[in-house]
């Protein structure tokens, strides 16, 4: 059954990219339109490959629990919490959705989700008061009652020995913990979600075939012409999303809708410090959020955070920010400068001329060797050995470049673009990225063409799968810990 109005198409929607967000999509529109038929192009082999595969991000299910960034402090000298409270309600959606398909059977929460205590560590007397005043005034929101905090040297070590062993105890520390954080495998999550979808819906998924251009009919369809192999094929769909990761920005360009001319992209590459040694990880249980170097940018927050992928426990540092040209992993080292056009260039060259101290960061980052990654380790590990660690590389992050009336600005965030007819939308950026995408991709429905003249029948349906307009509701952590269960490393 055509779920938008009748004409000839293909397909009700095409999806790019077979990652956490064109997986969330998928599962959100046929939860909702049970009749619904998509198509998923995935250019690699499997899906959840580049920045949604476990090792490629830190799998923090960002609750604002830990992430000092998200508490900045203002130009009056005082802590911002909007954001901080934004993204835990956020959050806390996705855990309602996860929570209600488990209960229904359809997803198993145990293949990617553990619960895993967030913990904010700082030393010195600037950062310890400022931990201890974001504490005071987080804890009064229900969102953050159950935070707690210490400057108890013993009591932080059984929170975290790793991070005390051979600590100098003369420097004042602080520390908070939200043991009601979360680890999340987003590549196992994408594979439960796809895997529900192929058996249960009319969900198709196209493997090792690339969308290489798209193009609007009259009839407000789109054209999408598709390459598998070096065969050219073209399918006609009603509704497309670019969730192509860091390739979503080339895709919009080629769509040529007006909305698309005021962006380009910033790649940003990273590195982890892995560990595997089972001495270490197992007296690791938890996410230690530490405070980013004064001047640097938010994606270059120091944590150490116990993982468990694929079975297996891991610890994991960083990350290393590098300079790059690839918009994804597997991606081209042309992709930055095919992306530049006229609408962008100098906006682009704008943003890097306001933005000297970050590439002088990310040159400096780019540069280091094993034993300064190891010297940032030991700030948060003193006790580090530079044997027990080796060096991977992580997903790319590919900052927006947003075109303004005096130039351009660069944008750590998340932005999402519709055409004005509702039947395109893409995503662009990196933070808070995939534990938000349930809120994310809820905002993409809202924008698009899908909910033209039926927004009541929308609202109800996915209301009675996620929490909206998310008043704190006291019943949600609860349930959701008894739906979920409280996986604690064993
Ligand atoms: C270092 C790092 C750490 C991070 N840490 C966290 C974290 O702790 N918590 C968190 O919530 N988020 C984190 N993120 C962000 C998170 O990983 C991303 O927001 C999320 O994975 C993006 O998912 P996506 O589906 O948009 O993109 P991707 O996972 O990149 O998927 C895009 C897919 O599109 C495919 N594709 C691209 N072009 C085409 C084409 N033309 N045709 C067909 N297919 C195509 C790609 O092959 C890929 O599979 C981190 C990111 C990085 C880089």
């Amino acid at each position: 059954m055509a779920i938008l109005q009748k004409s000839t198409s293909d397909y009700d929607a095409i999806l790019v990219g077979a990652g956490i967000m064109s997986a969330t999509l998928a599962i959100l529109l046929t939860e909702i339109y049970p009749d619904i038929n998509i198509l998923i192009v995935e250019k690699l082999e499997s899906a959840g490959q580049e920045s949604t595969s476990a090792f490629n991000n830190a799998g923090t299910g960002h609750a604002a629990n830990c992430e000092l960034n998200y508490t900045p402090i203002n130009n009056a000298g005082e802590i911002e919490f909007r954001k901080a409270l934004s993204i835990n309600n956020s959050f806390e959606k996705s855990l309602e959705l996860w929570a209600s398909l488990y209960e229904k059977g359809k997803i198993d929460c145990k293949k990617f989700l553990r619960f895993t205590p967030h913990i904010s560590f700082v030393s010195g007397e600037e950062d310890f008061n400022f931990l201890e005043k974001r504490y005071q005034l987080l804890s009064k929101f229900n969102e953050f009652k159950d935070m707690e905090f210490s400057s108890n040297f013993p009591e932080i070590s059984s929170w975290a020995p790793l991070i005390n062993k051979n600590r100098n105890k003369n420097i004042k520390i602080a520390a908070t913990r939200v043991k009601r954080g979360t680890d999340i495998d987003f590549g196992s999550l994408t594979s439960e979600y796809l895997k529900y979808l192929v058996n249960n819906k009319n969900v198709e998924l196209n493997y090792l075939t690339e969308v290489f251009d798209l193009n609007k009919l009259k009839n407000n369809n789109w054209a999408v012409h598709l390459n598998k192999g070096g065969k050219r094929k073209t399918l006609i769909a009603k509704y497309i999303f670019l969730g192509a990761g860091g390739k979503s920005i080339t895709l919009l360009q080629k769509s040529k809708i007006p909305e698309g001319r005021l962006f380009g992209g910033f790649p940003v590459s990273g590195k982890w410090l892995i560990c595997e040694n089972n001495e270490l990880t197992t007296q690791h249980n938890a996410k230690v959020y530490g405070k980013a170097a004064i001047g640097s940018p938010p994606m270059s927050v120091p944590h150490l955070d116990a993982r468990w992928i694929n079975g297996k426990r891991y610890l994991l540092f960083g990350p290393f920010a590098g300079s790059t040209t690839k918009f994804l992993k597997e991606g081209s080292f042309f992709d930055l400068f095919n992306s530049l056009k006229i609408n962008n260039i100098l906006p682009a060259f704008d943003v890097g001329f306001k933005n000297l101290d970050l590439i002088k960061y990310l040159i400096s980052q780019s540069i280091q060797n094993h034993s300064s990654r190891i010297k940032s380790l030991k700030k948060m590990m003193p006790s580090a050995n530079s044997n027990d660690w080796y060096l991977k590389n992580a997903g790319q992050r590919v900052q927006i470049i947003k075109k303004t009336q005096k130039g351009g600005v660069l944008k750590f965030g998340t932005e999402i673009i519709n055409s004005s007819d509702g039947s395109l939308s893409a995503l662009l950026g990196a933070s808070p990225g995939a534990s938000t995408a349930v809120n994310i991709m809820t905002e993409v429905l809202r924008n698009s063409c899908f909910l033209k003249d039926n927004k009541e029948f929308f609202e109800k349906r996915i209301s009675n799968l996620i929490t909206l307009d998310c008043k704190y509701q006291e019943n949600i952590k609860s349930r959701n810990n008894s739906i979920l269960g409280f996986h604690q490393f064993t």
